[in-house]
């Protein structure tokens, strides 16, 4: 069978490789149907990613039929739709036993850590299998992962009915966090560079959107929120800035999330966190959120299809990332079927 394996940076190939097989009574075979490409992916590929190790087969936001079951397995069947949880951990450390298994400090992530979706069939433990209806199409199922990341920030952030969100960076997660943060009735300011994904934000239910090539965001928020400052602030884009830009317009008792990886430092003054009595806070992966989002896929009330825009077979993958990378071919999710 075949998979797409980054062997070193800046390589990436199909390469072919045994069947994968059923060895624990627990197990499940998975044939892998459809796998976004994500950020992380592109970071692995160019060795930007400090987590990953290789040779890697990435690939870690993934949908598949199950093929085959162990014997202790009796509560799936053949054929089923599903999605993959990719995170693996370990239940005994402090992380684990306070129910942030998301941060375990073994912590294993398909595709960074270990061997990924994009690969033709794939072995998982049962418990990490989530079944899906039917009616959801292979690519849109892909999605259920990115979605699980919004899911989590939303709750980190405590996002609330009637509250302002502001949500910078209008990428496949800072749109996610979007239809949320919407989903959970908060009135919500979309910033972005890009005045293309800041229309989607809006057609997404964004009540405000800012281009902060010609605005500041934190003038415009007070703006907005009649000097009040946003209740959450949830930081997709990243920057050292843009994390003393969260801190500075949040309102006091407001929150702060953050989701980068950034090992640059940003200046903030502690004043600030002190006097709004802030909560800044992480959010990483996915706590236990597969079956909610998958409740949300299934009810249509969130609409993953708006993020998809293109779709490779994944023998085109480095075609894949050459959109990606094109500055002139307007992606948000992309996605490799098999
Ligand atoms: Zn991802
Ligand atoms: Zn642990």
């Amino acid at each position: 069978m075949k998979a797409i394996q980054v062997s070193e940076p800046g390589k990436i190939d199909i390469i072919e490789k045994d069947m994968p097989e059923i060895k624990e009574n627990h197990q499940v075979l998975i044939k892998v149907k459809a796998v976004g490409i994500c950020g992380s992916d592109m970071h692995i590929y160019h060795g930007t990613n400090p987590m990953a190790t290789y040779p890697r087969i990435i690939g870690h936001e993934f949908s598949g039929e199950v093929k085959e079951m162990g014997s202790k397995v009796s509560d799936l069947n053949i054929g089923d739709k599903v999605v993959i949880e990719p995170i693996q951990f370990c239940g005994k450390c402090y992380a684990c036993k306070s129910g942030r298994s998301n941060v375990c400090e073994s912590l294993k992530v398909l595709g960074v850590h270990k061997d990924g979706g994009m690969q033709e069939y794939i072995v998982v433990p049962r418990k990490k299998v989530h079944k899906i209806d039917n009616s959801i199409e292979w690519e849109k199922a892909s999605m259920v992962e990115p979605f699980t990341i919004a899911a989590q920030s939303t709750w980190r952030g405590n996002v609330k009915k009637g509250d302002y969100v502001l949500i910078m960076g209008a990428g496949p997660i800072g749109l996610g966090i979007l239809q949320y943060s919407k989903y959970k009735g908060a009135i919500c300011i979309v910033s972005d560079i890009n005045d293309e994904k800041l229309g989607l934000a809006k057609e997404l239910g964004a009540d405000y959107i800012v281009n902060v090539t010609y605005k500041d965001i934190v003038k415009e928020t007070l703006k907005i929120t009649n000097n009040m400052g946003a209740n959450v602030t949830i930081d997709t884009a990243c920057l050292p800035r843009t994390f003393e830009q969260c801190v500075e317009v949040t309102s006091p008792a407001g929150r702060v999330v953050v989701l980068g990886f950034s090992e640059e430092t940003s200046n903030i003054p502690q004043v600030l966190i002190t006097k709004k009595e802030l909560t800044i806070v992480g959010s990483r992966l996915e706590t236990d959120k597969f079956p909610e989002v998958i409740d949300l896929f299934n009810k249509g009330i969130l609409n993953p299809e708006y993020l998809l825009t293109h779709k490779f077979d994944f023998k085109d993958i480095k075609e894949a990332i050459k959109a990606i990378e094109d500055p002139n071919t307007k992606t948000n999710k992309v996605v490799v079927t098999f």
